[in-house]
């Protein structure tokens, strides 16, 4: 087995989440996020590094090593992790409800810790005023500021690139992100003792993968439409899971259903570290939300169903406070849910828990790199849950990807991101759940 020990190393193997801490880390001068030409966002090489600067990387980068979280009293499920609490629930708030990804949870959640002064801001991201592609990092202290920032965006975005400055401003925050961002910043906590004190709370929606922002264009495509020429783009929020939503410069507007963009013939590519992630539901959180799909047939419906439900997990008895004290304010409502309801609905996620390790397999059988897993359970439900059928769907997929160079991705010091140079491999996303790896 090999572990990614140099930047360069971690983002030409495609093991880079590209959540931007290696910028917070190094400072923009010396490595500076930017759009790869693969359409991920990547660290850019400025100046070049030293020793010192790659250990200090590699001490928080997801991409070298993820730990799970300290145990918190229970038994954890084998492949959801802990779960303290566990309910389904929405804003109560209307338009964050309306404004959310799916019930507006970690809108409202957010929304409390600002509005009750348990944080001075939430560190988030939000849709970029200039450009409806790119996301920009946020330091929200109003309602009003948390609400603009609501929904899921699905492409390149860089969470973690201002960490450090929202350190040093000795203030108290909370951070949301995708678990693997989460995860990073629980590896800076291990040498900076100032995560801990100064972010208390981190949030984190579950995340199925990051596709490229040839994904976006290609829908945009789809409608007969010029990227360039995009004023406004959604995924979807604004009902549940409400629709793709296109608005042009020049005042068109096309919309979409969600299946007709997850499981139509949209051509994307998702970021290899996905395929081989061990958490898409943030294990390492305080707080997690996550679509709580009404089940037809068995199987989760995507239909409009006007207003969201969200699954809310506690992962730490912070976690669960957090949620029980936002439910006594009115900011959330919530309702029983059970851990058989979950697996029902979320064997998507299972599945690709089970996947892990074999995937790993096939990276280690073609002497690619791969992060260090621990406490993740990784190994084990490899082993003991996956059948002969998923171990080797698993095995061969990363192993003939990998034999093919697939994996790979430009380094360090390459150029930005071209519209008409993506690379535009077919990837359809595992049914009922979002751009997972297939
Ligand atoms: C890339 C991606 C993949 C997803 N995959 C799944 C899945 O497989 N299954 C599932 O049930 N749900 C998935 N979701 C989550 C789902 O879309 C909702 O985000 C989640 O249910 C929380 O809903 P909410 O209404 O509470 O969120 P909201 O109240 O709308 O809050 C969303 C928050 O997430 C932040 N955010 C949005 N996009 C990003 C991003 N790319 N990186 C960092 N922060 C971001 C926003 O700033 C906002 O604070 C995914 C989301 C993303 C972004």
């Amino acid at each position: 087995m090999r572990v990614a020990e140099r930047v360069e190393d971690i983002v030409t193997s495609g093991l880079c989440t590209g959540c931007g801490m290696c910028e917070s880390l190094l400072g923009s001068d010396t490595l500076r996020m930017d759009l790869s030409p693969e359409g991920f966002m990547r660290p850019r090489q400025i100046r070049t590094l030293s020793k010192a600067d790659e250990g200090a990387v590699m001490q928080a980068c997801a991409g070298h090593r993820q730990v799970g979280p300290e145990p918190v009293g229970i038994e954890p499920h084998r492949m959801f992790g802990s779960c303290l609490h566990l309910a389904k629930g929405h804003a109560t708030a209307p338009d964050m409800r309306f404004e959310g990804a799916t019930g507006g949870v970690l809108t409202a959640v957010a929304a409390f810790l600002v509005e009750e002064k348990l944080v001075d801001a939430i560190i988030q991201i939000g849709a970029s005023d200039s450009d409806p592609f790119a996301n920009e990092v946020r330091f929200n202290t109003t309602r009003e500021e948390i609400v603009a920032s609501a929904g899921s965006r699905y492409g390149p975005v860089a969470p973690l690139t201002q960490v450090h400055a929202a350190l040093d401003s000795g203030k108290r925050f909370a951070f949301i992100g995708k678990p693997c961002d989460v995860a990073t910043l629980r590896n800076l906590a291990k040498t900076d003792p100032r995560v801990d004190r100064q972010i208390p709370y981190m949030l984190a929606m579950f995340c199925g993968g990051s596709p490229s922002v040839s994904a976006t264009h290609n829908v945009v495509r789809r409608f007969g439409e010029d990227p360039r020429e995009i004023a406004e783009f959604r995924y979807r929020g604004r009902g549940w899971p409400g629709p793709t939503f296109v608005r042009t410069r020049k005042g068109t507007v096309h919309r979409q259903s969600y299946d007709d963009t997850w499981f139509g013939d949209l051509t994307f590519e998702l970021m290899f570290r996905c395929k081989i992630c061990a958490d898409g539901l943030g294990e390492h959180a305080d707080l997690v939300g996550g679509d709580c799909w009404v089940m037809e047939d068995g199987k989760p419906s995507h239909r409009e169903m006007g207003d969201g439900w969200n699954i809310v997990i506690g992962r730490t008895t912070r976690g669960a406070e957090l949620a029980a004290k936002a439910v006594e304010a009115g900011y959330l409502h919530e309702e029983p849910f059970t851990i058989a309801e979950f697996e029902k609905m979320h064997d998507d996620h299972a599945l690709k828990k089970r996947s892990v390790f074999w995937r790993l397999l096939a990276l280690t059988a073609t002497r690619q790199p791969r992060p260090r897993y621990e406490r993740l359970r990784v190994a084990e439900a490899g082993w003991r849950n996956a059948s002969w059928r998923e171990r080797w769907a698993a095995f061969q997929g990363t192993f003939l990807r990998s034999v093919a160079g697939r994996n790979r991705e430009s380094g360090i010091g390459s150029g930005s991101f071209v519209l008409e140079e993506t690379r535009n491999d077919i990837e359809k996303p595992a049914r009922g759940g979002e751009p997972h790896a297939a």
